[in-house]
């Protein structure tokens, strides 16, 4: 499954920034998901739960925030936040130059240790 993977490379990461700052233990991780990351937040949730057993995760909290998908226009450069599922036209201008630049992809915003 998609989010065992990402779960893992989650804690490994934790892992790190942990022994980086001499923690002991994590006590919650923040983490942001897209809306088109593919992420499903409660698979995610149990498998955060499956795999922190024995790590310094293990009594770890996992707080998880939606992100709406963002959209910049490289015709007159906006950037906006996408209600909906219109995401090739730029609501400003019309221009259909735009990309993606946020909604895409998970990430570890922070954690709390001790
Ligand atoms: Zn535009």
């Amino acid at each position: 499954m998609h989010e065992f993977s990402i779960v893992s490379s989650l804690l490994e990461s934790c892992e790190e920034i942990a022994k980086g700052n001499d923690a002991d233990r994590i006590l919650v991780v923040y983490v942001e998901i897209g809306e088109r990351s593919g992420v499903n937040p409660e698979l995610l949730q149990s498998a955060f739960d499956t795999f922190k057993i024995g790590s310094k995760c293990e009594r770890a909290e996992l707080n998880i925030a939606f992100k709406k998908v963002e959209l910049t226009c490289r015709s007159c450069e906006a950037v906006n936040e996408i209600n909906g599922v219109n995401y090739t036209k730029c609501p400003k201008c019309q221009s259909e130059n735009v990309f993606i630049s946020r909604g895409n992809e998970m990430l570890l915003l922070r954690l709390e240790m001790e």
